[in-house]
């Protein structure tokens, strides 16, 4: 029989948290639905204390969710581990994750704890968050840079205090295939009571090697994998969800009888919205998800798939759900159509937003003859990032060319349905328009990065401007937005990375 490794998807902790990729409530939404879709066993929906708007997402998740566990993230204090409960409470099966540092390090400098204070802290804190829930799970933060003897120690008064899940972070992204399985197969010769209990592991990239160490603790007894879709997180990001699943898939000689829950069919489709969502691109060359993966290009390649598909493909594009036929609409195109194709693109749409959606589409098909799921992707993310914003772009006219100086009018809409109207000039239309959307928000921020793509091919295709702007206090944000009008897209990019800033505003973060 053949035994599951279970898929713990952190995308909307770890992975949203990292600097840029913030989601709003409908956005986190959206995903942990396709999650579930995708089949992963846990969801850590986020880290219920950071803010208001943590806590309602995670909550609204835990709502949701059908099948799948929904973890909330708290420190090993009550209060945390409160506020993570009630966060999860609706949902049908839940987790409380809870961590404390165990490395000299962290314990000196950051906790100022002694070795027995943090042993003390840790039975108390589990046991807490065990009245409140039967499924608990605990990491030792920085465990890779801790003393083997007293990481050991901690987990067993985790697991003494009722924890079943103990899950080793590799924090700071320093370990080694090798060295990291060795360290897992040591903890489960020598912590006492961890027979029974799954070992899980939760690595960083920094090293490019957080998919290698987290097969290497698979092949050494782990039984969880912390991962996010497209390997987002922290600095150089988490272990890839899609490459565990596809290479356990893929080398089945190698992880034998071991599996996933994983639909590997709606990997491709989760992959595209998380990147569409957060605003990260997918590398070419990305393993599995990059478009360049399953492109094979040279001569001497192609001869070689048309004779046998295996001469070069260890994988096949339909088993990640990557459908070659795109199917484009247009003008004639019904709702019928635009449903089954939103689906098909990972989006799943209430009744309302289909409306929305639908009289958007036709809007740009009266505009340009072919829509293609870039398209469609770039409408409703518009639909989405609006939903739940402070403020929306309303009218944007602008002035300029070679003769006239730019000036711009913006008309932006606040939540509370109240409009409001600025005039400014600048050194180009876009800038004439930004100074404008200043006026009105009053936000102070710097551009950092301004970058235009056209969404499709064609010379009527829509703009996609994405931006990175800085606060004054150095934190980044960035927004997408998009229109056949580029500054229309330039203004409504910028209004979605202030619309961000005033939702994220007195969040804590923490670094596992
Ligand atoms: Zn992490």
């Amino acid at each position: 029989m053949s035994q599951i490794i279970k898929i713990f998807d952190t995308t909307l902790r770890d992975g949203e948290q990292c600097p840029g990729a913030s989601l709003n409530h409908e956005e986190k939404l959206k995903i942990a639905k396709q999650l579930e879709k995708l089949g992963v066993d846990i969801i850590e929906a986020g880290f219920p204390i950071a803010s208001p708007d943590d806590f309602r997402a995670v909550h609204a998740i835990a709502k949701a969710a059908k099948k799948t566990t929904i973890c909330g993230l708290a420190r090993a204090v009550e209060k945390d581990i409160q506020t993570a409960f009630e966060a999860i409470r609706p949902a049908r099966k839940k987790r409380i994750h809870t961590f404390l540092a165990t490395s000299d390090l962290h314990l000196k400098f950051k906790l100022k704890m002694t070795r027995a204070e943090a042993l003390a802290k840790i039975a108390e804190m589990v046991k807490f968050a065990r009245l409140k829930c039967n499924d608990v799970e605990f990491s030792p933060e920085d465990a890779s840079r801790s003393d083997p003897k007293f990481l050991w120690k901690a987990l067993e008064s985790a697991i003494k205090a009722g924890a079943k899940t103990l899950n080793i972070p590799d924090t700071v992204g320093y370990a080694t295939p090798a060295e990291f399985g060795e360290f897992i197969k040591n903890i489960r010769k020598n912590t006492r009571g961890i027979r029974g209990m799954v070992i899980s592991v939760h690595c960083h990239d920094d090293l490019g090697l957080a998919v290698a160490n987290s097969l290497a603790a698979v092949r050494n007894g782990a039984r969880q994998i912390e991962c996010t879709v497209n390997g987002i997180g922290e600095r150089a990001g988490n272990t890839s969800l899609e490459e565990i699943v596809m290479a356990i898939r893929t080398r089945k000689d190698v992880f034998r009888n071991l599996k996933t829950n994983v639909k590997a069919k709606e990997i491709y489709r989760t992959s595209r919205l998380v990147s569409s969502l957060t605003g990260f691109v997918v590398p070419p060359n990305k393993a599995i998800v990059g478009s360049n993966a399953f492109a094979h290009e040279s001569g001497i390649h192609q001869h070689g798939i048309l004779a046998k598909r295996e001469t070069y493909e260890i994988m096949k594009a339909q088993d990640i759900g990557l459908d070659k036929n795109k199917l484009v609409l247009g003008k004639h195109s019904g709702r019928a159509a635009l449903i089954a194709r939103m689906i098909e693109l990972g989006f799943e749409l209430s009744q309302k937003e289909i409306e929305k959606t639908f009289r958007r589409f036709k809007l740009l098909a009266d505009k340009k003859k072919e829509i293609f799921d870039e398209d469609l992707e770039a409408l409703v993310l518009n639909e989405i990032s609006e939903a739940a914003a402070e403020w929306i772009v309303d009218g944007v006219e602008v002035i300029s060319g070679t003769k006239k100086k730019p000036r711009a009018e913006v008309i932006l809409k606040r939540s509370d349905g109240k409009k409001f109207r600025k005039k400014s000039g600048g050194t180009g239309p876009v800038d004439a328009a930004y100074s404008a959307v200043n006026k009105i928000i009053g936000e102070k921020v710097k551009l950092l990065e301004f970058r235009m793509d056209a969404v499709s091919e064609g010379i009527d295709a829509q703009a996609t401007v994405a931006v990175k702007v800085e606060t004054a206090d150095g934190r980044t944000y960035t927004g997408k937005g998009s229109h056949t009008d580029i500054v229309v897209a330039s203004v409504r990019s910028y209004v979605n990375a202030l619309n961000k800033i005033l939702a994220g505003k007195e969040r804590m973060k923490v670094v596992l």
